[in-house]
Formats: structure tokens, C-alpha cells, sequence
């Protein structure tokens, strides 16, 4: 059987790309394509939680979001770089999975690990058409390469409009407990102070300049393709 997914998302973390992009994923969900999340770590140095609890909540998450799949590279955590093995590893999955388009966080950000994500999933983007490169699997050429926004972002490239999934959103968001929920025994972090609520606030400002109440806005370094009619 075909792996195929329509869509497929990396991001460094799991909760990535839920803070980016869940209802873009639920809207596309329930419109019936096949969507995946691929995570590159555990993210086994997070300063709440564990990798075991992280894992549980990625699960609800996914279950959620009505993903097809959720899988995970293992890479570790604050140690994702440019390097031959780890493109590879992220080529694997693009070539197992053949997906449409593919999404990366976006290339700015504070965290140095979403900023590398982006980076590799980029390379591993053109690599997986290449089909001298790692010939044992068969060449994909993915149509559209997108950039979702974690941390730091601007005025997008395009938006999509998601005002009718954006409760979706918010309950994915809510799996990941110990990111956002401020714990007794936990360790304030930007994620415990108010996260949730500003990336509510940036997805209603995002849908501003269309006069929806929430949009989620993507980056693209090609020029988006659309049909006018
Ligand atoms: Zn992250």
C-alpha cells in the first residue's frame, strides 16, 4: 500500500508545528488529504517534561488533528547541523512518504533548532528529486515547499484562512500540557508565560488584512502558484 501523504511537516520539535500551522492541518484533514508530521527529536533537553510525556502528548495531539501519520527522526535535540547524515535522514522520510508539499518552520526564528530544521528540510527538499542521490529510493519532487511561523514572523507571503478550524487548533495545543501549563514543580519558560494566547493573538492579526477572524500565514522563497479562477 502507498505511503503517500498529500502534505507533510517537519518541524525540530513536536508542538512545532501545531503552534505554526494545526488548522491549516485540520482544515486539510477534514477536506480529505492525507497529512503527516515528522518531528526531528524528542526534544529530550526541554526544560519541562520528558521525552516519555512529550511522546503521550504528541500522540493526542496527532489523534487531534486526524494526522495519517506522526513519526519521529530521533535527532538530537540542540544538535541538529547541516551535515550529510542528517539531510539524508530527512530525505528518507520525503522519499518514504512522497508528499505534494512539504512545510518547514520558517528560516527565522529564535530558537537555533527551528532555524536549522528549516535549513535542512530545504536541502533535503531538492535532494529527494535527485535520483543518482541515494538511488535505493525513489526520486520525489515535491510541488510546493511552504515556511510556517513559530517564534518569529512577518507579514506572510500567503495566508489561510482557518477562522472554522481554529478550535481544533487550541485543543491540539492544549495536548501539550507541560509545554504551556505553568507546573508547580516546573521551570518558566517563554512556552509557560501566556504562549498560547499570543499565538492566538498573532493568528487574529494575521487574518486582519482579510477581514477573517484567524488566518495562519506562511513565508515561500519561490513565487506561489495560484489559480485565479
Ligand atoms: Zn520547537
Amino acid at each position: 500500500m502507498s505511503k503517500g501523504l498529500d502534505i507533510l511537516i517537519f518541524g525540530a520539535h513536536a508542538d512545532d508545528a501545531e503552534i505554526g500551522m494545526a488548522a491549516t492541518i485540520a482544515k486539510h484533514v477534514q477536506a480529505g488529504y492525507k497529512v503527516g508530521i515528522c518531528d526531528l527529536t524528542e526534544a529530550e533537553l526541554s526544560s519541562n517534561g520528558n521525552v516519555e510525556l512529550r511522546k503521550q502528548e504528541a500522540d493526542k495531539a496527532s489523534n487531534v488533528l486526524g494526522l495519517e501519520v506522526r513519526t519521529n527522526l530521533g535527532l538530537p535535540d540542540r544538535g541538529l547541523y547541516m551535515t550529510p547524515e542528517h539531510v539524508a535522514a530527512v530525505t528518507s522520510v520525503i522519499r518514504e512518504y512522497a508528499p505534494r508539499v512539504v512545510f518547514a518552520p520558517y528560516w527565522e526564528d529564535r530558537h537555533p533548532d527551528h532555524v536549522a530544521c528549516s535549513k535542512l528540510v530545504e536541502e533535503a527538499v531538492f535532494n529527494a528529486k535527485l535520483r543518482n542521490w541515494m538511488p535505493d529510493k525513489p526520486a520525489v519532487l515535491v510541488e510546493d515547499l511552504y515556511f510556517y511561523f513559530i517564534n518569529d514572523w512577518r507579514t506572510p507571503d500567503l495566508i489561510v484562512d482557518v477562522s472554522d478550524h481554529y478550535e481544533i487548533k487550541m485543543k491540539s495545543l492544549m495536548c501539550y500540557e507541560s509545554q504551556f501549563t505553568p507546573a508547580k514543580d516546573g521551570v518558566a519558560t517563554p512556552l509557560t508565560q501566556g504562549y498560547v494566547e499570543r499565538v492566538k493573538a498573532r493568528d487574529a492579526l494575521l487574518g486582519q488584512r482579510k477581514l477573517i477572524p484567524y488566518a495562519e500565514g506562511f513565508a515561500v522563497k519561490t513565487p506561489y502558484k495560484v489559480h485565479l479562477f
